[in-house]
């Protein structure tokens, strides 16, 4: 077994020359690196597929804007977020996966092995593992860009710290958004939530713990029309409108965080795989298989349920192991 799985390997381990540049194909290319991206590159790289791992724009994903995570299994006392996810890399990594710090602008799953491209840089694979996860998902303000990290932020465990004393509003009407009011609690000496509607979408016992929090206050049935602020000032105010009378009022604040949930990152995938109308990777019901053979998906781009770091590890495992099997039969 062991002599066939070398033989195997060797095979799928070659380079091939295009021209004057040099593509290396890899038996795998893992696009992603939360739960999902790590834990699919331990599983390959134990499988000696010697998977390379495209981390992206954020390291180590999500997590890694947390601050204690007290429920990923294994760790009784908690464990934060960044540690978490350096301990999954250094697992991949003595393994054999290989890491870069890039992340992947294009692909084209149209021919055999696959294309990717990270800038101008071209490589192939025989198999894809998508683990992009998605980001938080904005507003859209004209001006939004400049005051993210200036007054306007996605994160309130990494930036309730910078709102001691303050006054702030979280937009968003979910779960998400009643867990950071609740948070920012800590530190802000008011937290407003805006809400687009009269009635939140959050569960009854997460709503009730906001309403109930004498320094929450809920401004329902309104929205965030303008960001005052520039990039030199920070944002200084808002111009918060009334979705049922159209009234429009200034209102001072020092800081907005948006928990308005999430959008998959797989704007470049487009007209390569299919994909639903949220952006989501729609895969096999019960498995990580894409439309393309070959190209396998796991953790939040393809989970709008569960989007738990656990859950995202176990896709990622499921996807490097359908990966496996998969090369196995394909040789
Ligand atoms: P969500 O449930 O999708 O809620 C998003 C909220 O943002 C909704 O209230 C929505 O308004 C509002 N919204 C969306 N786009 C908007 C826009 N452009 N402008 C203004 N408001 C906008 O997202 P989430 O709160 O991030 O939760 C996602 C999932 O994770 C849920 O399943 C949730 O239960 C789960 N979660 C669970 C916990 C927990 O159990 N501790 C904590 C966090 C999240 P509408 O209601 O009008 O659509």
């Amino acid at each position: 077994m062991e002599v066939y799985r070398k033989e195997y390997i060797h095979k799928l381990n070659h380079k091939k020359h295009l021209g004057d540049t040099m593509t290396e194909k890899r038996n795998v290319i893992i696009i992603g690196s939360g739960p999902s991206g790590f834990t699919s590159a331990i599983y390959t790289a134990r499988a000696q597929l010697q998977p390379l791992v495209f981390e992206g724009k954020q390291p180590g994903g999500q997590l890694t804007t947390t601050t204690e995570i007290e429920n990923f299994p294994g760790f009784k006392d908690g464990i934060m977020g960044p540690e978490l996810m350096d301990t999954m890399r250094e697992q991949a990594k003595r393994f054999g996966a290989e890491f870069k710090y890039e992340s992947i602008s294009k692909v084209d799953f149209s021919q055999k092995p696959f294309k990717l491209w990270a800038g101008e840089t071209e490589y192939s694979a025989d198999s894809v593992i998508i683990a992009t996860g998605a980001s938080a998902r904005m507003l859209g303000l004209p001006n939004e860009a400049d005051l993210v990290g200036r007054g306007v932020s996605t994160c309130a465990t990494c930036d309730g710290f910078f709102y001691r004393e303050k006054e702030i509003i979280i937009v968003g009407g979910g779960d998400s958004a009643m867990e950071e009011a609740i948070f920012l609690t800590k530190f802000a000496s008011k937290v407003y939530i805006s809400h687009r509607r009269d009635e939140f979408r959050a569960s009854k016992i997460m709503q009730e713990r906001a309403i109930n929090h004498p320094k929450i206050e809920i401004l329902y049935s309104t929205v965030i029309d303008e960001y005052v602020g520039t990039k030199e000032t920070g944002l200084t105010s808002v111009k918060l409108k009334d979705t049922k009378t159209g009234e429009i009022k200034d209102m001072k604040i020092d800081g907005v965080f948006i928990a308005i949930g999430h959008v998959p990152n797989t704007k470049f995938l487009e007209g390569q795989i299919n994909i639903d109308e949220k952006g989501y990777i729609i895969t096999k019901p019960g498995t990580p298989l894409t439309n393309v053979e070959g190209v396998f998906a796991a953790g939040d781009v393809h989970d709008q349920t569960y989007r738990q770091g656990i859950t995202a590890a176990g896709f990622g495992c499921q996807a490097a192991i359908t990966t496996e099997r998969w090369l196995e039969n394909n040789e």
